[in-house]
């Protein structure tokens, strides 16, 4: 099932995403539906006529995960760390698809990471990795954006990784997937800068929400990003970047400058 989050102008709402008769639709709930059962208000409007939101503003932290691909650690200029590295983005790196990242005065030199992003939908602590499942509400598609000259110069990854903007989310979630194996894509302007598979991350996502739960309490909506595969690069002024994971949806962000 796919809930996405959105406004048609007004408060924001949440629905399901279902395809009518050739046309995507959404089909309004009552609340948040990772607080309450689907109870649909009987209210449904087409994808179309909605803007969307990020599917969900993480309660307490995006985690993060560097270097989970062999590929991308080597054009780092290094080896895969051996155990997760793991850093925090504030909820106010949070946006969602469609909207401009601007980007900060502060970098030189930003850059894309699309990822798939795990969802959190309970309230939970050392979590074993064969418990993971039932942790989790569902999947959505995440850029991790960088300002790589920062992540050098700063050491901490505070700014870096977590400057407002830094965290697009969506377009929704899906709540019935297998992360094992899915295409992650990213395209920039158009042209194929990423592609790589989620079997190929050196830690799956049982280890990561396993590992991460044993250093903090998760939250329902808090998110992990499960690390990028090779072929990184810059954005500019007008970018275009379309992060595409299989089966959930493709997160659509635009930069701009300051
Ligand atoms: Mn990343």
């Amino acid at each position: 099932m796919r809930i996405a989050r959105y406004t048609t102008g007004d408060e924001p709402a949440y629905g399901v995403v279902r395809e009518h008769e050739g046309r995507q639709m959404i089909a309004q709930v009552h609340g948040d539906p990772m607080y309450r059962s689907l109870e649909p208000t009987g209210v449904v409007v087409a994808l179309d006529d909605v803007r969307l939101l990020a599917p969900v503003i993480p309660r307490s932290k995006v985690i993060g995960i560097g270097k989970n691909y062999a590929d991308h650690a080597a054009e780092m200029g290094g080896e895969a760390p051996k155990e997760p590295l793991v850093f925090l983005k504030p909820n106010t790196a949070v946006v969602g698809p469609g909207d401009p990242v601007t980007l900060p005065a502060i970098s030189n030199e930003v850059h894309y990471e699309g990822e798939l992003a795990v969802v959190i939908g309970r309230i939970c602590k050392d979590v074993p990795k064969e418990r993971v499942r039932e942790v989790v509400y569902g999947y959505t598609v995440a850029n991790d954006v960088t300002l790589r000259d920062l992540q050098r110069s700063d050491g901490q990854w505070a700014r870096a990784k977590g400057f407002d903007g830094s965290c697009p989310l969506g377009p929704w979630i899906e709540t019935e997937l297998d992360p094992s194996d899915l295409a992650v894509i990213t395209r920039l302007d158009g042209e194929v800068v990423q592609s790589g598979r989620t079997s190929q991350m050196i830690h799956d996502v049982p280890t990561l929400v396993s590992y991460v739960s044993q250093a903090f309490t998760l939250l329902p909506g808090d998110v992990i990003i499960t690390g990028t595969p090779a072929g990184v690069g810059e954005v500019h002024d007008g970018s275009r970047v379309d992060v595409e994971v299989e089966g959930i949806g493709m997160l659509t962000s635009t930069f701009v400058s300051a």
